[in-house]
């Protein structure tokens, strides 16, 4: 029988990732994402599966992103037997994150129940609860970088550092059926090297077929030391106003990533002293699983975690857990910065902040990440004059500032040098991306001569 892979989810989009491979003996499913779209489209989605979940021998989840791991607890509700595979670091965040993932959409289906009460329709069910998001994670086995792995009679596992996320892996499984074997890379989030925090990606020797991400395949980061510079800077002409630094920021990685330049900066004395806020009990758990986890650091934070000078706690820093500790910070009217989720404005304590800032001149908010189109973070970035904020306009005085060069994910000269690692490659698929990108970044593949496809969802494509 041939080998294959079909293309499950996450394909000419960047959300929703999940992959199956298909041998003569095995399924092994390679993550389980969730899919981002309006609310109708995120259940119906997100619900239905195109194969037997109690058939799968092996579920690898390649790192803790929700769009990555968000749907394991519907599989597990599905009937899942088999074990879920990642790496140590992974399934310890996955506890945190699938957690929060339930919690949200119990808050999101108690509100649409409450008007649906009103208009006598059905009552509606979360996709899982926070309970079951949490306790997904019993069936999570983790594996450290470089272990090989048998997750099914004729699939090995080995997962490679893919300096994305901490613990994020690139996932390389070995097929070996009686008259073939062969050696399929998923690089699918792909870091970039010089992050802080991280090591670079690694490129795990001779692969047959690669599946990479393309979210920035047609674009060009700025280097990450200009990033720094920028970010110094804008916390200057902010503090010298008396105004408040407001950062949007992901609990996972990019608040560690900005806690960490924000140490550095001090520790320099680039920047004044003024008091930093982690205004998220999600970000400063996580923050917790990164000191639980210095094997998956790089030299530089092992080594000053190990010297008690660790850059995730300094005297500036502040973490605010509870809602009264995090409303204080209103009526504070001193120069400071505050960090606080969601990333792109659309739920989370930042927008309390966001409300009460946006209006002042003094003030600036910077947005460090992506944020999807039609958010509040993009109507930010996009200086909107006015921004509705609980449902009330506020007028955008405040500065907007963006960086874009704190980005965790490969531009396109990165993913381009990745894949001419590997010059006897059979087929690059391109995934994880949006059309402009994704095409952008076939174009420049095909141009020197790559064997390179562009999936479609639920296309099956036959390897070996
Ligand atoms: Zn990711
Ligand atoms: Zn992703």
């Amino acid at each position: 029988m041939a080998i294959k892979l079909k293309f499950c989810g996450g394909v000419r989009t960047v959300t929703g990732s999940s992959h199956l491979l298909v041998t003569e003996k095995s399924l092994i499913l390679i993550d389980a994402g969730i899919f981002y779209g309006h609310r109708e489209e995120f259940y119906s989605v997100n619900s239905s599966f195109s194969y037997k979940v109690h058939k799968l021998n092996a579920v690898v989840v390649s790192h803790a992103h929700i769009d990555h791991c968000g749907n394991v607890p519907s599989l597990i509700k599905r009937g899942l037997r088999c074990r879920i595979f990642s790496t140590s670091a992974t399934r310890s965040l996955c506890r945190l994150m699938l957690a929060d993932s339930g919690k949200i959409q119990e808050e999101d289906i108690n509100y649409l129940n409450k008007v649906n009460k009103k208009l006598g329709l059905p009552f509606r069910q979360a996709l899982y609860t926070k309970k079951e998001g949490e306790k997904s994670v019993k069936k999570f086995r983790g594996i450290a970088y470089g272990q090989k792995f048998k997750i099914a009679k004729d699939v090995t596992l080995t997962f490679v550092n893919a300096g994305h996320i901490l613990g994020s892996a690139v996932v390389v499984l070995d097929i070996i059926e009686k008259n073939k074997s062969l050696r399929l890379g998923y690089a699918v989030d792909l870091g970039r090297s010089g992050l802080p925090i991280l090591d670079g990606p690694v490129a795990p020797d001779g692969l047959d077929y690669l599946v990479i991400e393309t979210t920035y395949g047609g674009r060009f980061h700025p280097p990450i030391v200009d990033a720094k510079e920028q970010f110094k800077n804008v916390i200057n002409r902010t503090i010298e106003a008396r105004g408040k630094v407001i950062i949007p920021s992901f609990a996972l990685e990019r608040t560690q990533e900005v806690i960490y330049f924000l140490n550095e900066l001090l520790k320099e004395k680039a920047i004044p002293s003024v008091p930093i806020y982690v205004d998220s009990p999600l970000a400063i758990d996580i923050t917790e699983v990164f000191k639980d986890n210095l094997a998956f650091l790089d030299e530089k934070t092992r080594t000053l975690i190990r010297m008690k000078q660790s850059p995730f706690e300094f005297l500036n820093l502040k973490r605010t857990r509870s809602r009264r500790e995090s409303k204080v910070l209103n009526e504070d009217k001193r120069p400071m910065i505050i960090i606080a989720g969601s990333g792109m404005c659309e739920s989370g304590r930042i927008l309390h902040h966001l409300k009460n800032n946006i209006e002042d001149s003094r003030n600036t908010v910077l947005i460090v990440g992506y944020t999807a189109k039609d958010t509040l973070g993009d109507r930010i970035r996009r200086k909107e004059r006015f921004v509705k904020i609980f449902g009330i306009e506020h007028q955008l005085n405040a500065n907007v500032e963006v960086i874009a060069g704190f980005s965790v994910h490969a531009d396109s000269n990165e993913l381009f040098n990745y894949v001419k690692k590997y010059p006897d490659l059979k087929r690059v698929f391109l995934v994880h991306g949006d059309e402009d990108q994704s095409q952008a970044f076939y174009n420049r593949l095909i141009n020197d001569n790559v064997p390179v496809y562009r999936p479609v969802q639920d296309e099956e494509v036959v390897l070996g």
